[in-house]
């Protein structure tokens, strides 16, 4: 039986790998622009730190932990998001110490044990930033405006941003009693997971995607309502300052995300036409999480995107993606001593970056035309025993139909001139 591969996960591969590669190289180039250096943590932590840094009370810890124990012993889980790791680097690295604000950033895959649909995977990727030891709404503003930079970068339109402040410990008790009057007589007909949600984390009722929990709270009271005057001030700031760059924002009072440790802003950005599943990016501050993993208090906020949905964005608006797909050489030796002489070249054109491929399997003239052709090669360099004597190479050009005589000391100038240039 032939193996397939997991439930949830994906290959990629051919030209969807070179779409990856772009979109990482971009997220490179705009992180470095923004002054966010790489942070690479492992893919793999102590079950704990999730639990104590994502929270006990959310799907992620509670249903979705790819986790397990090890040979010895100890309890690891594959990580679910990159938030958490952050923070216990910055912690146990001492990264308090250097110059604040800290800016991080990573890239890579995420683990999550869910039921899979389009744009839901078991196997994800994320690109997610985080600033460190900054309190100040500017801080928000910056990363806010990092992604919305990014995404008119990419030539994406129609994205809409959601912004909400969930508000900080203080205001959030008082939004909890007021909350929990309002649902008290409507509980019985909240969905099970938002029973339960009453008593340990009824904010996130708010953001249920049951149908049902969703009109019984149409009138609910929101943390807007209940903010204390610091955690409003933070968050008419930000939206002065989002004026000011031209940010377009909607206020999304339900937006809460599904993370314990937000504090004053959450963010989210979402994209039709993808599916059920539409939001590409979720944010926000959490102010309290550093302390709770066992370092000093430490503001922070940061966001993550789905790189997947973020390339299903991207096919459906029909981006036109600039691949850069370098002409290639084939060098078609026939013979013995042509292809040992073939060899020698391959590597002195590649040391020029040249890309070149070679037959490695032996064929004929007339098949090697045909691998050029559907490696789509632009120069074949045709090398025979009749070449070898006379010291040239036939280039021949598989765009123009044409072919010429090249002497040998001079191919290597002559590729530098012609490639990528016509
Ligand atoms: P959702 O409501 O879609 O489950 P989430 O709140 O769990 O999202 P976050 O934990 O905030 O998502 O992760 C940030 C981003 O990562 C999401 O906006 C989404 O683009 C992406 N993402 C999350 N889970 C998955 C998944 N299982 N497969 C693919 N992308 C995902
Ligand atoms: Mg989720």
């Amino acid at each position: 039986m032939i193996i397939q591969r997991p439930k949830g996960t994906q290959d990629i591969i051919g030209k969807t790998a070179l779409k990856w590669q772009y979109l990482e190289n971009e997220i490179r180039k705009i992180c470095s622009e923004y002054g966010y250096q790489e942070i690479r943590t492992p893919i793999f932590e102590a079950t704990e730190l999730f639990q104590r840094g994502v929270g006990e009370t959310t799907d992620i810890v509670n249903k979705e932990m790819y986790t397990f124990l090890d040979k010895g012993q100890r309890s690891i889980t594959l990580r679910p998001e990159g938030t958490a790791s952050v923070c216990r680097a910055y912690v146990e690295n001492k990264l308090y110490a250097q110059a604040q604000p800290l800016k991080l950033y990573y890239l890579g895959p995420m683990f999550r044990y869910e039921n899979t649909q389009a744009g839901r995977f078991r196997q994800f990727h994320q690109f997610g930033a985080e600033v460190l030891g900054g309190e100040d709404p500017l801080v928000d503003a910056e990363v806010i405006h990092l992604i919305w930079e990014f995404f008119q970068r990419l030539g994406l339109k129609g994205l809409e941003v959601h912004l909400n402040s969930v508000g900080c410990p203080n205001c959030r008790s008082e939004h909890r009693i007021q909350l929990q009057n309002y649902l008290q007589r409507r509980k019985a007909d909240l969905c099970e997971d938002c029973q339960t949600r009453f008593e340990r984390n009824p904010m996130r009722i708010l953001d249920c995607k049951n149908k049902r929990c969703q009109s019984l709270t149409s009138g609910v009271p929101t943390t807007l309502d209940t903010l204390c005057n610091d955690c409003q001030e933070h968050f008419s700031q930000l939206q002065s300052y989002l004026k000011i760059v031209g940010i377009q924002y909607k206020i999304n009072p339900k937006l809460v995300r599904g993370l314990d440790y937000y504090q004053r802003t959450a963010f989210e950005v979402l994209a039709e036409g993808i599916g059920a599943q539409n939001a590409i990016c979720g944010g926000g501050r959490y102010d309290g999480l550093v302390k709770e993993i066992g370092g000093p208090p430490t503001p922070g906020i940061g966001f993550a995107m789905g790189m997947e949905r973020l390339l299903a964005v991207l096919d459906m608006q029909k981006v036109e993606i600039d691949l850069e797909t370098e002409e290639k050489v084939l060098i078609a030796a026939l013979g013995d001593k042509a292809r040992q002489e073939g060899f020698k070249l391959s590597g002195e054109l590649r040391r020029n970056g040249i890309p070149v491929l070679m037959d490695l399997l032996g064929r004929g003239l007339k098949n090697q035309m045909k691998y050029a052709d559907r490696e789509g090669v632009r120069y074949v360099l045709i090398i025979g025993d009749e070449e070898l004597a006379k010291d040239i190479i036939i280039v021949r050009d598989m765009k123009l139909g044409d072919q010429k005589e090249v002497p040998k000391e001079t191919i290597k100038q002559y590729l530098l001139q012609n490639i990528n240039n016509i």
